[in-house]
Protein backbone atom coordinates (compact mmCIF):
# COMPACT_ATOMS: atom_id res chain seq x y z
CA UNK A 1 0.00 0.00 0.00
CA UNK A 2 1.01 3.55 -0.71
CA UNK A 3 -0.41 6.60 -0.22
CA UNK A 4 1.50 9.43 -2.87
CA UNK A 5 1.67 12.91 -0.90
CA UNK A 6 2.47 15.21 -4.14
CA UNK A 7 0.79 15.14 -7.42
CA UNK A 8 -1.14 17.80 -9.84
CA UNK A 9 -4.81 17.75 -11.29
CA UNK A 10 -4.09 18.66 -14.66
CA UNK A 11 -6.45 16.73 -17.29
CA UNK A 12 -4.33 18.79 -20.13
CA UNK A 13 -2.05 15.88 -19.54
CA UNK A 14 -3.51 13.41 -17.27
CA UNK A 15 -7.36 12.03 -16.82
CA UNK A 16 -8.39 11.04 -13.33
CA UNK A 17 -9.07 8.31 -15.02
CA UNK A 18 -5.62 7.24 -16.05
CA UNK A 19 -4.12 8.24 -12.96
CA UNK A 20 -6.32 5.31 -11.02
CA UNK A 21 -5.61 3.04 -13.36
CA UNK A 22 -1.43 4.13 -12.76
CA UNK A 23 -2.27 3.80 -9.09
CA UNK A 24 -3.82 0.51 -9.05
CA UNK A 25 -0.86 -0.92 -11.62
CA UNK A 26 1.55 0.60 -8.88
CA UNK A 27 -0.17 -0.34 -5.99
CA UNK A 28 -0.73 3.40 -5.02
CA UNK A 29 -4.03 3.53 -2.78
CA UNK A 30 -4.52 7.15 -2.04
CA UNK A 31 -2.81 10.12 -3.88
CA UNK A 32 -2.41 13.88 -2.33
CA UNK A 33 -4.36 16.36 -5.39
CA UNK A 34 -2.22 20.18 -5.79
CA UNK A 35 -3.38 22.01 -8.65
CA UNK A 36 -1.61 22.97 -11.59
CA UNK A 37 0.92 25.50 -10.80
CA UNK A 38 1.20 26.03 -14.80
CA UNK A 39 -0.36 25.80 -18.26
CA UNK A 40 0.43 22.17 -19.69
CA UNK A 41 3.88 21.39 -19.48
CA UNK A 42 5.37 17.97 -21.74
CA UNK A 43 8.71 16.96 -21.00
CA UNK A 44 10.83 17.28 -23.98
CA UNK A 45 12.56 13.80 -24.70
CA UNK A 46 16.28 14.38 -26.19
CA UNK A 47 19.34 13.91 -24.17
CA UNK A 48 20.37 17.47 -24.37
CA UNK A 49 17.81 17.63 -22.21
CA UNK A 50 18.97 15.26 -20.21
CA UNK A 51 22.18 16.14 -19.71
CA UNK A 52 21.30 19.66 -18.56
CA UNK A 53 18.79 18.34 -16.22
CA UNK A 54 22.06 16.25 -14.61
CA UNK A 55 24.22 19.84 -14.58
CA UNK A 56 21.52 21.83 -12.98
CA UNK A 57 21.76 19.05 -9.57
CA UNK A 58 25.57 18.66 -10.18
CA UNK A 59 25.93 22.59 -9.77
CA UNK A 60 23.39 22.93 -6.77
CA UNK A 61 24.75 20.00 -5.23
CA UNK A 62 28.67 20.78 -5.73
CA UNK A 63 28.68 24.82 -6.69
CA UNK A 64 25.53 26.02 -4.70
CA UNK A 65 25.95 29.86 -5.82
CA UNK A 66 26.28 29.01 -9.78
CA UNK A 67 23.10 26.31 -8.84
CA UNK A 68 20.89 28.78 -7.42
CA UNK A 69 21.53 31.54 -10.04
CA UNK A 70 20.07 28.90 -12.74
CA UNK A 71 17.29 27.89 -10.53
CA UNK A 72 16.24 31.84 -10.09
CA UNK A 73 16.32 32.14 -13.82
CA UNK A 74 14.06 29.49 -14.65
CA UNK A 75 10.70 31.76 -12.98
CA UNK A 76 10.64 35.10 -14.90
CA UNK A 77 7.91 37.74 -14.59
CA UNK A 78 4.75 34.78 -14.33
CA UNK A 79 6.57 32.53 -16.42
CA UNK A 80 8.40 29.11 -16.28
CA UNK A 81 11.10 29.60 -18.68
CA UNK A 82 12.50 25.44 -19.30
CA UNK A 83 14.91 24.24 -22.01
CA UNK A 84 13.92 26.96 -24.50
CA UNK A 85 10.39 26.91 -24.12
CA UNK A 86 7.89 29.30 -21.84
CA UNK A 87 5.39 28.00 -19.64
CA UNK A 88 2.55 30.53 -17.96
CA UNK A 89 2.09 30.12 -14.57
CA UNK A 90 -0.76 30.57 -13.18
CA UNK A 91 -1.46 33.59 -10.09
CA UNK A 92 -4.43 32.30 -8.27
CA UNK A 93 -3.97 28.04 -7.88
CA UNK A 94 -7.42 26.47 -8.63
CA UNK A 95 -8.10 24.58 -5.74
CA UNK A 96 -11.83 24.07 -7.46
CA UNK A 97 -10.15 21.60 -9.86
CA UNK A 98 -8.88 19.82 -6.39
CA UNK A 99 -12.24 19.78 -5.39
CA UNK A 100 -14.14 17.99 -8.19
CA UNK A 101 -11.12 15.31 -8.38
CA UNK A 102 -12.34 14.17 -4.90
CA UNK A 103 -15.96 14.42 -5.29
CA UNK A 104 -15.25 11.85 -8.78
CA UNK A 105 -13.12 9.52 -6.60
CA UNK A 106 -13.85 10.09 -3.04
CA UNK A 107 -11.70 6.86 -2.16
CA UNK A 108 -8.32 7.84 -4.06
CA UNK A 109 -8.10 11.28 -3.68
CA UNK A 110 -6.81 13.85 -1.17
CA UNK A 111 -6.18 17.08 -1.44
CA UNK A 112 -3.87 20.04 -0.62
CA UNK A 113 -4.90 23.67 -0.82
CA UNK A 114 -2.93 26.26 -2.80
CA UNK A 115 -1.79 29.26 -1.57
CA UNK A 116 -0.91 32.23 -2.98
CA UNK A 117 -0.19 35.25 -0.05
CA UNK A 118 0.31 37.59 -2.81
CA UNK A 119 -3.86 37.75 -3.24
CA UNK A 120 -5.32 39.00 -0.25
CA UNK A 121 -8.71 36.76 -1.03
CA UNK A 122 -6.19 33.86 -0.85
CA UNK A 123 -6.13 33.02 2.75
CA UNK A 124 -9.82 33.06 3.07
CA UNK A 125 -10.42 30.59 0.46
CA UNK A 126 -7.56 28.07 1.70
CA UNK A 127 -9.73 27.77 4.76
CA UNK A 128 -13.14 27.11 3.22
CA UNK A 129 -11.52 24.74 1.31
CA UNK A 130 -10.06 23.01 4.88
CA UNK A 131 -13.17 22.94 6.07
CA UNK A 132 -13.76 20.15 3.86
CA UNK A 133 -12.55 16.90 5.53
CA UNK A 134 -10.51 15.31 2.13
CA UNK A 135 -8.68 18.43 2.45
CA UNK A 136 -5.10 17.63 4.87
CA UNK A 137 -2.84 20.82 4.47
CA UNK A 138 -1.91 23.94 2.43
CA UNK A 139 0.84 23.77 -0.14
CA UNK A 140 2.74 26.87 -1.14
CA UNK A 141 5.15 28.06 -3.78
CA UNK A 142 7.29 31.10 -2.65
CA UNK A 143 9.79 29.96 -6.17
CA UNK A 144 6.98 30.22 -8.98
CA UNK A 145 4.92 32.73 -7.32
CA UNK A 146 7.99 34.93 -6.12
CA UNK A 147 7.66 36.05 -2.78
CA UNK A 148 9.14 35.65 0.60
CA UNK A 149 9.10 32.89 3.45
CA UNK A 150 7.67 35.40 5.56
CA UNK A 151 4.50 36.15 3.41
CA UNK A 152 3.49 32.90 4.88
CA UNK A 153 3.20 34.11 8.17
CA UNK A 154 -0.61 34.29 8.62
CA UNK A 155 -0.98 31.03 6.65
CA UNK A 156 1.56 28.84 8.81
CA UNK A 157 -0.18 30.66 12.19
CA UNK A 158 -3.01 29.28 10.74
CA UNK A 159 -1.72 25.84 9.82
CA UNK A 160 0.14 25.44 13.30
CA UNK A 161 -3.42 26.22 15.37
CA UNK A 162 -5.36 23.50 13.38
CA UNK A 163 -2.44 20.66 13.55
CA UNK A 164 -2.41 20.63 10.02
CA UNK A 165 0.70 20.18 7.48
CA UNK A 166 2.20 22.53 4.80
CA UNK A 167 3.87 21.44 1.74
CA UNK A 168 6.77 24.24 0.79
CA UNK A 169 8.30 24.27 -2.87
CA UNK A 170 11.10 26.75 -1.59
CA UNK A 171 13.28 29.99 -3.43
CA UNK A 172 16.49 30.13 -3.55
CA UNK A 173 15.73 32.75 -0.61
CA UNK A 174 19.33 32.85 1.60
CA UNK A 175 18.09 29.98 4.50
CA UNK A 176 14.35 30.69 3.99
CA UNK A 177 14.08 26.83 5.14
CA UNK A 178 14.95 27.81 8.92
CA UNK A 179 12.36 30.84 8.75
CA UNK A 180 9.18 28.67 9.55
CA UNK A 181 10.34 26.35 11.88
CA UNK A 182 11.94 28.56 14.14
CA UNK A 183 8.58 30.95 14.13
CA UNK A 184 6.21 28.08 14.38
CA UNK A 185 8.26 24.69 15.93
CA UNK A 186 4.86 23.15 16.26
CA UNK A 187 3.78 23.52 12.25
CA UNK A 188 4.11 20.27 10.67
CA UNK A 189 6.46 21.03 6.97
CA UNK A 190 7.14 19.34 3.91
CA UNK A 191 9.78 20.85 1.76
CA UNK A 192 8.64 19.83 -1.93
CA UNK A 193 11.58 18.01 -3.91
CA UNK A 194 13.89 17.03 -0.84
CA UNK A 195 14.18 20.60 -0.15
CA UNK A 196 15.33 22.18 -3.40
CA UNK A 197 17.77 24.43 -3.66
CA UNK A 198 19.15 23.54 -0.64
CA UNK A 199 19.31 19.79 -0.27
CA UNK A 200 22.62 18.80 1.61
CA UNK A 201 21.98 22.29 3.77
CA UNK A 202 18.81 21.59 4.15
CA UNK A 203 18.91 18.57 5.00
CA UNK A 204 21.45 19.15 8.02
CA UNK A 205 18.87 21.38 9.35
CA UNK A 206 15.68 19.21 9.02
CA UNK A 207 17.44 16.23 10.75
CA UNK A 208 17.16 18.62 14.14
CA UNK A 209 13.89 19.81 13.83
CA UNK A 210 10.93 17.23 14.72
CA UNK A 211 8.47 18.57 12.57
CA UNK A 212 10.10 18.97 9.68
CA UNK A 213 10.30 16.42 6.73
CA UNK A 214 10.84 16.34 3.08
CA UNK A 215 9.53 14.74 -0.46
CA UNK A 216 11.17 12.16 -2.80
CA UNK A 217 8.74 13.73 -5.61
CA UNK A 218 9.92 15.39 -9.27
CA UNK A 219 12.64 14.94 -12.17
CA UNK A 220 14.26 17.55 -9.97
CA UNK A 221 15.93 14.66 -8.17
CA UNK A 222 17.01 11.47 -8.88
CA UNK A 223 17.91 8.23 -7.45
CA UNK A 224 21.44 8.99 -6.16
CA UNK A 225 19.99 12.01 -4.50
CA UNK A 226 16.86 10.47 -2.90
CA UNK A 227 19.56 7.81 -1.76
CA UNK A 228 21.74 10.50 -0.12
CA UNK A 229 18.93 12.05 1.31
CA UNK A 230 17.48 8.76 3.20
CA UNK A 231 21.06 7.86 4.06
CA UNK A 232 21.56 11.24 5.88
CA UNK A 233 18.21 11.78 7.12
CA UNK A 234 16.60 8.08 7.61
CA UNK A 235 13.44 6.96 6.76
CA UNK A 236 11.45 8.69 9.23
CA UNK A 237 11.98 12.18 7.89
CA UNK A 238 11.15 11.13 3.71
CA UNK A 239 7.85 11.14 2.09
CA UNK A 240 7.21 9.41 -1.21
CA UNK A 241 5.37 11.57 -4.04
CA UNK A 242 5.94 12.11 -7.78
CA UNK A 243 5.05 15.50 -8.56
CA UNK A 244 2.99 13.64 -11.56
CA UNK A 245 1.67 14.76 -14.49
CA UNK A 246 4.59 16.94 -14.58
CA UNK A 247 7.49 14.56 -16.15
CA UNK A 248 4.93 13.25 -18.99
CA UNK A 249 6.27 13.19 -22.86
CA UNK A 250 2.76 12.65 -23.66
CA UNK A 251 -1.12 13.15 -23.19
CA UNK A 252 -2.62 10.19 -20.86
CA UNK A 253 0.93 8.48 -20.69
CA UNK A 254 2.73 8.97 -17.01
CA UNK A 255 4.78 6.60 -16.10
CA UNK A 256 3.68 5.75 -12.33
CA UNK A 257 6.89 3.29 -11.54
CA UNK A 258 10.01 5.28 -11.81
CA UNK A 259 9.32 7.57 -8.50
CA UNK A 260 8.13 4.02 -7.17
CA UNK A 261 11.55 2.63 -8.08
CA UNK A 262 13.41 5.46 -6.56
CA UNK A 263 12.41 4.14 -3.27
CA UNK A 264 12.25 0.02 -4.42
CA UNK A 265 16.20 0.31 -5.02
CA UNK A 266 17.19 1.44 -1.75
CA UNK A 267 18.58 -1.31 0.03
CA UNK A 268 16.66 -0.91 3.09
CA UNK A 269 14.26 -3.05 4.64
CA UNK A 270 10.59 -3.28 3.25
CA UNK A 271 9.58 -2.03 6.98
CA UNK A 272 11.32 1.12 6.73
CA UNK A 273 10.32 1.85 2.91
CA UNK A 274 6.78 0.98 4.07
CA UNK A 275 7.06 4.89 6.45
CA UNK A 276 8.25 6.16 3.24
CA UNK A 277 5.62 5.19 0.82
CA UNK A 278 2.64 5.90 3.62
CA UNK A 279 3.20 5.95 7.56
CA UNK A 280 5.23 9.09 7.89
CA UNK A 281 2.43 11.11 5.53
CA UNK A 282 -0.53 9.16 6.91
CA UNK A 283 0.84 9.98 10.97
CA UNK A 284 1.39 13.94 9.60
CA UNK A 285 -2.27 14.28 8.72
CA UNK A 286 -4.08 11.74 11.35
CA UNK A 287 -2.39 12.99 14.32
ZN1 LIG B 1 4.57 19.96 -7.45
Amino acid sequence: MIVDCHFHVDETMLTLEKMIEGMDKNGVTKTALIAPMNETMFEVDSTFQHYLQGLFRFLILYTPPFGYKIYDSLVQDGYLKLYGNTYKIFTKPNNEMVADAIDRFPDRFLGWAAVNPKLPESLEEVELYLMKPAFIGVKAHPFMHEYSITALDPVAAMCESKGIPMLIHLSSEPDSYKYLPENYPKLKLIYAHAGIPFWKKCWRYVKEQPNVFIDTSSDYLSPSIVKQAVDYLGYRKILYGCDGPYGAKEFNHYDYSAKKNWIDSLQIPDEQKDYIFRKNFLRLIQD
